[in-house]
């Protein structure tokens, strides 16, 4: 059981060096969280800890209310949406949250991200939806964040003039969503400086999204 909090703590720690690598994050904002399989408990940053000074000792396990179970800081101030979802989403192993620069324009704007680029049928399957204006100290960012992916294919939502939340079958899947989640965001909103995008046809991102999703990528070896 220990052996595999702590190659979460590993994991965790080392994924929130992809949010810096991806530009995703600035100074100590951005949190990355692992459910622990089996177990009501959760891997999350720290609240306030600097990039740089973030090692796999100092990620907080907490419990699926949000309480620190161990750990020497407090955790991510977010750690009460990221408990929410996974409460809510059994199938969700990984939670990531960034104020990336495009996708967060978007949010700003309380504007979904339109699926017309095969990249996003691909990874999104559809547009990247807006979820509610929600302010932090209780369950409503949680509860936006499930509300709004509730059935739909997105694993990222863009919470209303905040920004993103992404979920994944384990932490490096939410990170990937996060980070696809702001490259898609960019290439739209510079599509949209000189004129309106295509659609793509809903037979389409469907066809692209069931092959990307089940048929694309290194298979397993035959055993
Ligand atoms: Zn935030």
């Amino acid at each position: 059981m220990s052996d595999t909090i702590d190659a979460l703590r590993r994991q965790v720690c080392d994924l929130h060096r992809e949010l810096v690598r991806y530009g995703l994050v600035v100074w100590t904002a951005g949190n990355v969280s692992a459910r622990v399989p089996g177990q009501d408990l959760l891997v999350i940053k720290p609240s306030g800890v600097d990039y740089d000074e973030l090692t796999p000792g100092n990620m907080i396990l907490c419990d699926l209310d949000g309480n620190v179970v161990e750990g020497r800081h407090a955790p991510s101030s977010d750690t009460a949406a990221h408990a929410y979802v996974y409460r809510h989403r059994p199938d969700v192993g990984g939670v990531v949250h960034t104020h990336s620069t495009y996708a967060s324009a978007w949010a700003a704007r309380g504007e979904p991200v339109p699926c017309v680029l095969t990249a996003m049928a691909d990874e999104f399957g559809a547009e990247i939806p807006v979820g509610p204006f929600a302010l932090i100290g209780d369950d409503s960012i949680g509860r936006g964040i499930v509300e709004t992916l509730d059935g739909h294919r997105s694993p990222a939502v863009l919470m209303k003039s905040h920004g993103v939340f992404t979920i994944g079958k384990d932490a490096r899947a939410a990170v990937k969503a996060a980070v696809m989640c702001e490259d898609v965001a960019r290439t739209v909103h510079v599509s949209r400086q000189l004129g309106e995008p295509l659609p793509i046809a809903q037979a389409d991102i469907d066809r692209l999204n069931f092959r990307y999703q089940n048929v694309y990528g290194q298979r397993p070896a035959a055993q």
